[in-house]
Formats: structure tokens, sequence, C-alpha cells
């Protein structure tokens, strides 16, 4: 058995590690180094060209018996820090302060990739004859592209027609205290690029030019306002975000030929990508706008109603916690997506999200063990 600081331990040495994405910087190996020996058949997936070379980790121990296959999934890289003199102390340091753990990760999601590495030992080496198999997929690529990570990793599992039927995210899900929220699904992301071309010309002559921004502006109006869908019970309703508009040359006197608009929607499973560029095209039409579209779908929705998964983790949660998790569907886009076509139940729970990607990124300290006997209970609960 591990001792109450070996979650804590273990995470202040993946602090320690500089893992901005796709760079790993050693985390999974000391993953490695510490599940190997219980049994796990560690495989290490290499992917990616050499200018962006991505480590994945496939770490599985089979069960000698029948019974689902549940995975800790996650990811060991880390958002930039930012200016260093931003932060009260080095973001690759664990620096402990008034009951909280600082460093760049703590929160997303070092300390659920320490909490789900000590879940497996003790899980392991408690029920070495579990039922089912435990496995961890870690990638090194999601606050990236995310195009060599998890992803990979499924494609390589279908190919071999493993079959996944639980598995646990462990992205920060918590708002206000440990156990208070779970995600059992997420929103889909449409991202495109608007350009719609006018006619470039002085400010004095408009009659020789046409403006592009003073066309579009009807439509974007139009669009702002537009309901989309009115989510369902699972989701909260389709919104539609401008995030950058681009126009002009710089100069006062000169209409510009062009502008493009970048705008994303966070989508419901009421609206489907092609019903939603159906709509958008055809409300630019309506306005005459000449304009091209360059659409890029991020992830698709996916949604686990609740069942044996979200009850064994909430059980889990209450016996911890004192509190029943609430099961929502906000928030970004995680490597849920990527999982839940090849497993029937994904959910994703972890430590408290509120200083996640920011300056002085922490984690109460009180929090890591309780996860880490979180994800263990769960693992009991599926597979004993
Ligand atoms: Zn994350």
């Amino acid at each position: 058995m591990t001792d109450d600081l070996a979650t804590l331990r273990l995470l202040e040495q993946l602090i320690a590690r500089r893992s901005v994405t796709p760079d790993d910087a050693g985390c999974q190996a000391l993953v490695t180094e510490r599940l190997a020996p219980l049994g796990f058949a560690c495989e290490t997936l290499l992917c990616g060209p050499d200018s962006f070379r991505v480590t994945n980790l496939w770490a599985v121990h089979r069960g000698s018996r029948p019974g689902p296959t549940v995975v800790l999934a996650g990811h060991t890289d880390v958002v930039p820090a930012g200016p260093l003199a931003a932060w009260t102390s080095d973001p690759f340091v664990p620096s402990h302060r008034d009951g909280l753990l600082y460093g760049r990760g703590a929160a997303d999601m070092k300390t659920s990739i320490a909490a789900m590495t000590v879940a497996a030992e003790e899980f392991v080496q408690a029920h070495p004859r579990h039922a089912g198999s435990l496995a961890l997929l870690f990638t090194s690529d999601e606050e990236g592209p995310s195009t060599d990570g998890t992803v990979r990793v499924v494609q390589a599992l279908q190919a071999r027609g493993e079959r996944l039927d639980c598995c646990i995210v462990g992205e920060p899900t918590s708002v206000d205290r440990l156990g208070d929220m779970v995600k059992n699904g997420r929103r889909g992301s449409l991202s495109a690029r608007l350009t719609v071309r006018g006619v470039q010309g002085h400010v004095a002559y408009p009659q020789l030019a046409r403006n592009p921004i003073h066309q579009l502006a009807p439509a974007l109006a139009a669009l702002a306002a537009t309901t989309w869908d009115d989510g369902n019970e699972h989701f909260p309703p389709t919104t539609w975000q401008v995030s950058n508009i681009h126009a002009g040359t710089g100069a006062l006197n000169v209409i510009p030929g062009t502008v493009e608009v970048d705008f994303n929607f966070r989508f419901s499973t009421e609206s489907t990508p092609e019903g939603l560029k159906a709509r958008v095209d055809a409300l630019l039409q309506q306005h005459g706008l000449d304009y091209s579209l360059a659409w890029t779908l991020g992830g698709s929705p996916f949604l686990t109603r609740p069942g044996s998964l979200s009850q064994a983790l909430g059980d889990a949660i209450e016996a911890e916690c004192g509190i029943r998790p609430v099961l929502s569907t906000t928030g970004g886009t995680s490597d849920g997506r990527y999982i839940a076509p090849i497993c029937e139940q994904v959910v994703e729970f972890g430590p408290i999200n509120a200083t996640i990607h920011k300056v002085d990124e922490c984690v109460r300290v009180a929090d890591i063990t309780p996860l880490k006997n979180i994800y263990l209970r769960t693992l009991e609960r599926l597979l004993t």
C-alpha cells in the first residue's frame, strides 16, 4: 500500500517537469516506471511529425475473470505559463502556500494524472485478480491541436478490436468544492472563417467602391440574434460567438476590399454541423453577400446517460466528500469526444477548475488524496 502522501509526492514530481504541449518531458515515463512492475503492459506511442512529437501512453492491467474494460484518461501536457514575472512562484517548481499547491498543471490536470496513477497502483495491489481490465490512457497533446494524441490511441485500439466500456477523463470539473460536478457529455464545437468581399476604394468616393463591413453588419446582427435551438434536458441551447474581425488597411481614407470574421458554435445534440452550416449559408445569401466560408469541426457533442459509471462515481464522491455531484455538459471540449465513439460510458471528473490556464494555477492540497480515493472506490465498484 502506498501512503497518504503518495499522490502528493507524484504530483510534485509531475509539476516539476516542464511538459508544455506537445512535450511530455518525462511525465509518462514516471507513470510507466511505477505501473510496469505491477504487471501493467505499458505501450508508448510516439505520434506526429518530428517538429511536433506527441507522446501517448496506453497501460493496461488484465484481470483474471470477465468484466468491463475501465479506462482512466488524461493529459500530461500543460498550457504555457506566460510571463514568469506574473507568477508568485516559478510555475515549474511545486510551491506550497496556505494549503494550496501552486504550479502550471496543478489543476489541469496533473493532480488527476497523479491520483489516477496511485489509484491504479493501489487497486491492483489490493485486487490482483480483479475482473475485467483496468487501463490508463495519457497523452501529451490535449491542450494543442489534439491531432496526434488521444485520437491516435483510439485509432490503434479500434484497429485491434479493443472494446472499452467505461472511461473517466480527469479534467478538472469541480466548481466550488471537490465533487460538486461531473461532466457526462460535452457540447460540440464548430468554427468558421467568413470572408466577405467588397471593392476597395477611397472613402471620399464610396460610389466607386463597395464597403464589405457595411454589407456584413446587418447579417452579423441577424446571426447574433438567431436562436439556433433551445437545448434539451442534457444540453444548454447552442450558442454562436464571434471571436475575431479583421478589415482595413490601417489608413483612414480607404474602404477595405474584404472583411474576415472568425466565429464559433458550441452546439447541443439538438443541432448538427450540417444543419448549422446550411442556416448560416442561407442567412448570408439572404443578405446578398459575396462571401466564402472555411469550416472546421472541432468536435461532435457526446452524451453519457446516467448508468453504472455515473452511479459508481457518484457513490464514490458521496463517500469521500459527503455530496452528490451534479451531472453537467457545460464547458469546453475535451478528449472525451475522441473516446466516446468506442466507449459506451464516458464521464469527466477532477479537481476544482477555478485557476486552470491562469497565472498562479493551484490545487487544494486537502483535495489530492480524496480525489485518488474517489478514483479508487470507482474502480473497486466496477472491477471487483
Ligand atoms: Zn485539461
